[in-house]
């Protein structure tokens, strides 16, 4: 129990917070693993892992003890001086893949900031005088100005303009138009392997080979977007490492601190050399709590028996949501999975439904249920999870 109700909560919450959010009305007080209890004592299966962020579990013992440890002997000194957990995890992740260079940062968002500075500087440099960034429509990278504009639907708002001219959207695997928006004055193509806000819809094997081609013709820079992605999310530590391709810069965020705020901007040797001093900066990024926690998930993450586990569990996850009435697809990879529903069903009814039941899902667009298991989910919470949403597809039927 809490020692404020919900019905509070909700009222304060409407007082002294920006209406920018809509929040189930739900309470949670305490997580372990999978689950998550309410201010009621109420206990939920957790398949949202707070949106890809929990992905070793809510409150592993490592990442706890790890931030234990860190934040009782210091916490904070700024980018003017050094830490080891700083350095140590630079070092992590630029062995991850990339080699190079890293940028650490707060969230994901900065984190895409850092590769649209580098691919901006990086154009300049071959003569570029006015560098444009191509994505695909509907890709999600964040909401600050560069990562915004980045981000079609979401910077087709006018009431937040004018945007940041330099970026432009091309549909979503259309390799023609995709090699037609790419020239001469292309920076990059920003893009995710997996778009996750949208409703979890993949790059297809061939798009992917047509950007990496282009940008090499062009010398523009191959950026990829790996902040849901990645973690281990796909079965891989990076979505990249089960594709042909590979990325001149990689951003990652959400699950790498566990539940701490931490994000990285992963480059290879020729990108990490673009920033130079005073081009970018932040205060808290690389922090050392922060940078410890990531070290801990990241001993987590990349065990290739975890990995292995989630591409299985992610097959019978898909296989026992495969064999539900009402399911018409299931889109994804590993345990990050898009649940089409049929069309005359409504995923947000299902999804709020679901919640009533214990399942916490969530609901990208009006067709979708999105799934996102912590990797440590086990065997007997995926057949209650199937169990969970086949009788909610059951009831919705009835009615
Ligand atoms: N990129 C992708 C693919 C995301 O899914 C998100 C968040 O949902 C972001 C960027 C933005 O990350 P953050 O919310 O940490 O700024």
């Amino acid at each position: 129990m809490s020692a404020t109700g919900l019905e509070e909560l909700q009222a304060l919450e409407q007082r002294y917070l920006m209406q920018t959010y809509r929040r189930a009305p739900v309470e949670f007080v305490r997580g372990e693993g999978t689950l998550l209890w309410d201010s009621e004592g109420k206990e939920y299966l957790d398949f949202l892992a707070g949106i890809s962020v929990c992905t070793v579990g809510h409150c592993h013992p490592a990442v706890v003890e790890a931030v234990r440890e860190q934040v009782g002997r210091l916490m904070h000194v700024s980018n003017l001086f050094y830490t080891e957990p700083m350095v140590r995890l630079a070092e992590r992740l630029c062995g991850s893949g990339l080699g190079g260079r890293v940028f650490l940062t707060n969230s994901g968002t900065e984190a895409n900031e850092c590769a649209i500075k580098i691919a901006r500087k990086h154009a300049h440099a071959r003569g570029v005088e006015n560098p444009e960034i191509v994505s695909f429509e509907r890709d999600f990278h964040g909401r600050t100005y560069g990562a915004l504009a980045a981000t079609p639907k979401m910077a087709e708002n006018e009431a937040l303009g004018p945007m940041l001219p330099g970026f432009r959207a091309v549909p979503l695997n259309d390799v023609g138009a995709l090699r037609d928006a790419v020239d001469e004055s292309t920076a990059a193509v920003l893009i995710e392997p997996i778009q996750g806000e949208s409703g979890i819809y993949p790059v297809s094997e061939e798009a992917l080979l047509a950007a990496r081609q282009a940008c090499d013709e062009v010398g523009a820079l191959l950026i990829l977007d790996e902040i849901q992605t990645g973690m281990g999310r796909t079965g891989s530590l990076w979505a990249y490492e089960q594709t042909a391709v590979r990325p001149d810069l990689l951003t990652s965020a959400k699950a790498l601190g566990g539940g701490l705020p931490v994000g990285a901007c992963l480059a290879t040797a020729e990108a990490g050399e673009v920033l130079e001093p005073g081009d970018h900066g932040s205060t808290f990024a690389g922090g050392a709590v922060a940078s410890a926690a990531a070290l801990a998930v990241l001993d987590l993450v990349e065990d290739p028996e975890l990995l292995r586990g989630v591409r299985e569990k992610g097959a019978v996850l898909r296989e026992g949501l495969l064999a539900l009435d009402g399911v018409a697809e299931v889109r994804g990879r590993g345990l990050m999975l898009g649940v089409g529903l049929a069309p005359e069903l409504d995923a947000a009814a299902l999804g709020e439904d679901l919640l009533r039941r214990g399942l916490i899902v969530n609901v990208p667009e009006p067709s979708t249920l999105r799934l996102l298991p912590p990797l440590t989910v086990d065997s007997a919470q995926i057949e209650r999870a199937v169990g969970l949403i086949g009788a909610s597809l059951l009831s919705y039927a009835g009615r």
